[in-house]
């Protein structure tokens, strides 16, 4: 068995000894004689799985008591459309645009709601932050909208928008549990789990108690009702049931860690090996503005766009797999969320610039 160093933006590496549990209970679950993926969602032993992922997720978050963790399907992209239906009271949400995803939730808002685009990084291909200090948003506005980390680009958040007493609504899909959140400075976080948590086919909603509503828009689809999915404690319908497992146990793996203070330290270590390297590489150069670094998703290039194919070709071949960048960016892209090892980014450094010295 060999197993590469993969730097996919989503869905991407999981942790070794996560995968390794999950086989041994592939055959036999804890003495039930069948696996996760076989048993009802209503039986005590998956009763057992959801509670607990629920609770680890809560101990790592420190998620207050008047918030609701939901377990549900449809991706991040079908957040786009619930958020508006479930939290726009009065028909109206300020969006900042940071990037591709920001963007596909902006405009799926419109198609519900007067959706504003109070903010934008788009003129420089989502390559900053825009400044959040003093944005005009709406009067009426019933949640300010961000994409924390925009994984496409490379771009997060250092420092929260003001949104002038509004809700913040965050899709963080791509930097949860990398660090430290203060759950209290949002109404609701969203993510799917396929980038920095667990296997496709689950998002997690992290919403207060008061902005489940049952007087949501009309014609929301019940499945995309929060208040029947938190009625419901998730299991309204067949939950994703071996994707809720799976994150459970990089819950824990990450608690026994030593928690997400222990997973940022870590995460900083691994992104500066990178980013220090591009500063001072003469080849590389990294795409975004140095303030608004992701931790999570570096996008870098040459210059030249033969130079960057023969060198995605190369890592490729010497076991760095899924660097080639977003084709709106071009060039490469590293994503190294918390299951990717010190030890692969020393490595890939090390052999960019042994790249770097052979094209010279
Ligand atoms: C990948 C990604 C999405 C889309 O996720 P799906 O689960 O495929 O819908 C949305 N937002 C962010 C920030 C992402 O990284």
């Amino acid at each position: 068995m060999s197993r590469v160093y993969n730097f996919s933006a989503g869905p991407s590496m999981l942790p070794v000894e996560v995968l390794k549990e999950a086989a041994d209970e592939m055959l036999d679950y804890k003495g039930t004689g069948m696996s996760v993926m076989e048993m009802s969602h209503r039986s005590k032993a998956f009763e057992e799985i959801i509670e607990s992922a629920e609770q680890d997720l809560r101990d790592l978050m420190n998620i207050p008591d008047n918030y609701k963790v939901l377990f549900l399907q449809g991706g991040a992209s079908q957040q786009f459309t619930a958020v508006p239906m479930n939290l726009a009271k009065n028909g109206v949400a300020d969006y900042i645009i940071t990037g591709q995803w920001a963007k596909k939730a902006y405009q799926e808002a419109s198609r519900y709601i007067k959706a504003n685009a109070i903010a934008s990084s788009e003129d420089k291909t989502y390559s900053y932050i825009p400044d959040c200090s003093d944005l005009p948003i709406s009067e009426d506005a019933d949640y300010v909208y961000i994409c924390h980390n925009n994984t496409i680009y490379g771009t997060t958040y250092k420092k929260l928008p003001n949104t002038k007493g509004k809700i913040l609504v965050a899709d963080m899909s791509s930097d949860i549990l990398s660090q430290p959140v203060n759950v209290e400075d949002y109404g609701m976080i969203y993510f799917g789990v396929q980038k920095n948590v667990g296997p496709a086919g689950v998002v997690v909603v992290i919403i207060r108690e008061d902005l489940i509503r049952d007087d949501v828009m009309e014609g929301t689809p019940t499945m995309l009702k929060y208040k029947t999915q938190a009625d419901a404690n998730s299991l309204y319908n067949t939950p994703p049931a071996y994707g809720i497992y799976i994150c459970g146990k990089v819950f824990k793996y990450l608690k026994q860690l030593g928690g997400l203070e222990k997973m940022k330290e870590i995460n900083e270590k691994k992104a500066k090996i990178l980013y220090d390297f591009l500063d001072n590489s003469e080849m590389f150069k990294g795409t975004v503005v140095k303030e608004d670094r992701s931790l999570m998703n570096v996008p870098f290039v040459t210059g030249d766009k033969d130079l960057d194919a023969k060198f995605v070709k190369e890592a490729t071949e010497a076991g760095f797999v899924n660097l080639k960048g977003h084709r709106t960016v071009g060039g490469m892209r590293a994503s190294i969320y918390n299951a990717m090892p010190i030890e692969g980014v020393e490595k890939l450094v090390e052999f960019m610039a042994e790249f770097e010295k052979n094209n010279k």
